[in-house]
């Protein structure tokens, strides 16, 4: 494919992560002439390449399906000049510069470097889940709630995230059942009680998911439930089965270099800049709070064009 690169060489930036913030870093770092790389990573596209219809994107008044989204952001960067390679960064040496980054065994330089690697949503990790993602069993209650107008939606988890995607699904589902394996939540009183108050929300704890149940489309139908107090196992008949156990920033060969709180997120220092001049970052894996496809654009634009002031105050 044009633009996908096999030699690894200098580069004035390497983009670290193919999803919407690298790519969108990648669209702006290319018209600005800079023949940016892009490590495309672990999870080709991101988050939304493992989404169907993405609704709250601008611009695509009937949707856009979500894989197809990044793909097209990638072709606009190759379009203006961005090369990308697979693999992912295994080892990093931010310490001095050229920064050095080791790809499939072999080092890459950069004079810059922006992170845009993401976080992946935590997943159950029951046997057989990967092959119901995108067919009712989400981790995104923003991006898929509405495909679950007046059906039977599940969400699994007990912290903030559990709480506000329970409270946010009841808008479309017929009824929310929220799901947690032990008896006390972490959420914050204000959600749990936001939650306990609605109406439409029941509660089941001490559980957890045993396993799914698919229908011969391999669409979610039902889950097993297993009660740890009673031993009791449940079949319930739902939907759309949502999981809200947090997310695991890709941060693994920066930790230790770049700053990052207890979680592993990066701690940034004000636009789109880290500990470490000339190492920006973009998306999700600084943002833990948003953690949208425009939002993480928006971050990948800020850092192309810090990026951009930074080689030019440099004088390349
Ligand atoms: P979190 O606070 O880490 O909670 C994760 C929840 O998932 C916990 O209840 C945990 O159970 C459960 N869990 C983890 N692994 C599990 C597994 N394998 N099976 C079943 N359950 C599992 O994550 P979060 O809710 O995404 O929140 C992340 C951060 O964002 C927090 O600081 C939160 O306050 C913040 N946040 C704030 C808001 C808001 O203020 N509006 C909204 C969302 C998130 P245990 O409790 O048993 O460990």
């Amino acid at each position: 494919m044009d633009g996908i690169r096999s030699t690894l060489i200098m580069h004035n930036v390497v983009i670290i992560g193919s999803g919407c913030a690298g790519n969108t870093a990648a669209i702006y770092a290319a018209r600005a002439n800079l023949k940016p790389l892009v490590v495309i990573g672990h999870e080709a596209g991101g988050q939304l390449s493992i989404t169907s219809l993405v609704e709250n994107f601008p611009g695509f008044p009937e949707g856009v399906d979500g894989p197809e989204l990044v793909e097209n952001m990638k072709k606009q960067a190759i379009h203006f000049g961005a090369e990308y390679i697979h693999g992912s960064v295994g080892e990093a040496d931010l310490s001095q510069r050229p920064f050095r980054l080791k790809v499939r065994g072999e080092w890459i330089e950069a004079r810059t470097v922006i992170i845009a690697s993401g976080a992946s949503a935590r997943w159950l990790g029951i046997p057989g889940e990967e092959k119901f993602i995108a067919k009712g069993y989400s981790s995104c209650a923003t991006c898929d709630g509405f495909f679950f107008r007046n059906k039977k939606i599940m969400v699994v988890g007990g912290g903030d995230s559990a709480m506000e995607e329970a409270n946010f699904l009841t808008r479309f589902g017929e009824s929310v059942t929220l799901v947690h394996r032990r008896e006390e939540f972490r959420a914050s009183k204000i959600m749990i009680d936001r939650a306990r108050a609605n109406p439409k929300i029941e509660m089941i704890l001490n559980s957890a998911v045993e396993s799914i149940t698919g229908n011969e489309q391999g669409d979610v139908v039902g889950v097993v439930l297993n009660n740890f107090v009673t031993g009791e196992k449940l079949a319930v008949s739902v939907d759309g089965l949502f999981v809200a156990i947090g997310h695991i920033p890709n941060t693994k060969p920066f930790v230790g270099q770049i700053d990052t709180d207890t979680e592993g997120y990066i701690v940034g220092k004000g636009g789109a800049r880290t500990n470490i001049a000339g190492v920006f970052h973009a998306g999700d894996v600084e943002d833990r709070v948003y953690r949208q496809a425009i939002t993480a654009s928006g971050a990948g634009c800020k850092a192309a064009i810090e990026v951009e002031r930074f080689l030019e105050a440099e004088g390349h």
